[in-house]
């Protein structure tokens, strides 16, 4: 019985304490909800960019804008073995298209990153989609490594299943950023639910397909293409289940006479000038319906 009591008391202890001070912050703590102040903290939602990137162009949400994705970046260079690697190429192309469209105006341009950073493959259609980009433009530039002399530009654009073996090839090479030594790093924002992302992608692979389209149209004279028609591949930085998005590939880094157009003011204000126009054409078609 006396055991009994003893172990009574200790469990009872600890209520009796805490009703005491309840009791106590009733009679003698301050009213409402009694804290001196609160500290909030918004908590990043899971796979969201940490910042986004500033929206360029006219002060006018309205304005159709345009997400421009220079492939690669920091600690990932992309291709390239020289001097010259691919996520230096890529973002003068990117900044070059970028200043096109801001002087024709009428667009907003975004940038995905302005200087040299490292952006996980998924986050960077996620930029897009957060913005709410109307249309979205990865540029990268491909190397051809014991593939013989390949060169000019190709336009990509998202398939679940590639077109064929020579694209599957590039997208794998592309979607290897995220790998370092054979490990996947983690980062990636992991997709919503499948059915609805197929869902929405089917229906901006139509456009996908017509803006791919223009710029081989634009292209055309201003500089060369190694694929007539655009191609498709399961690429990382494509999958933006709402934004039209198209990869431009934009030559071969270990071609010298891709490598001296790419990186000659003439040969970039080229590339500038016909997808800018090809960016044009599609608003303008889109808002014809
Ligand atoms: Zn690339």
């Amino acid at each position: 019985m006396r055991r009994f009591l003893i172990l009574l008391v200790i469990l009872l202890t600890p209520i009796a304490v805490f009703a005491a001070m309840v009791q106590a912050d009733r009679t003698f703590g301050r009213p409402g909800r009694g804290y001196d102040y609160v500290v909030t903290v918004d908590l990043p939602r899971p796979g969201a960019a940490a910042a986004l990137p500033k929206v360029l162009g006219p002060p006018d949400s309205s304005r159709p804008l345009v997400v421009i994705d220079p492939g690669h970046g920091g600690k990932d260079p992309g291709a390239g073995a020289g001097e010259l690697k691919e996520k230096a190429l890529t973002l003068s192309l990117a900044i070059a298209l970028r200043d096109e469209l801001l002087r024709q105006g009428g667009v907003r341009v975004a940038l995905t990153r302005s200087d040299d950073t490292y952006l996980f493959l998924g986050e960077r259609p996620e930029i897009a989609r957060l913005l709410g980009a109307d249309l979205y433009i990865s540029i990268h530039a491909d190397s051809t490594e014991g593939e013989g002399k390949a060169l000019g530009a190709t336009v990509y654009t998202l398939s679940a299943k590639g077109s064929n073996e020579a694209a599957e090839k590039i997208a794998a090479r592309e979607n290897a950023a995220d790998v370092v030594n054979g490990v996947k790093i983690a980062g990636q924002s992991s997709d919503v639910s499948t059915a609805l992302v197929d869902l929405a992608q089917r229906q901006s692979q139509t456009q996908s397909e017509l803006f791919a389209r223009l710029i081989l149209r634009e292209g055309l004279g201003r500089m060369p293409f190694k694929e007539a028609d655009p191609q498709s591949a399961a690429f990382a930085v494509l999958k933006s289940p709402d934004v039209p998005s198209v990869l431009f590939e934009s030559g071969y880094i270990n071609n010298e006479t891709d490598v001296a157009r790419l990186t000659s003011g003439a040969g970039r204000q080229n590339f500038a000038e016909a997808v800018a126009r090809a960016i044009r054409v599609f608003f303008a078609r889109a808002a014809q319906g």
